[in-house]
């Protein structure tokens, strides 16, 4: 009698459905690898080879460099919080 599998089983095409419509949703890769049964490591190889993208990376949490609060962006150069941005100091025309 053939003992279970414990290697990469094939993919079905419903996993592979819905693998393609939680991959760019934004959902962890653990949480989705949670939901179809298989380790992150196969899901991730699988997304790749079906050229499916996560959405752009998650904001990243940074200090503004004027009001030392913590505040969250998605853009890596900025260093200003937009509180502090939309003060008079910030609009572009200080110093001028
Ligand atoms: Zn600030």
């Amino acid at each position: 009698m053939a003992r279970a599998p414990t290697r990469q089983r094939n993919w079905t095409k419903a996993e592979i459905d819905l693998l393609v419509k939680l991959w760019p949703s934004g959902e962890t890769p653990t949480a989705i690898a949670r939901r179809l049964c298989r380790s992150v490591g196969s899901c991730k190889g699988r997304a790749k080879r079906l050229g499916l993208v996560r959405p752009a990376s998650d904001k990243i949490t940074k200090r503004c460099l004027y009001c030392r609060h913590l505040f969250a962006t998605a853009h890596r150069f900025i260093f200003i919080c937009e509180d502090c941005k939309s003060t008079e100091k910030f609009d572009g025309s200080a110093g001028l």
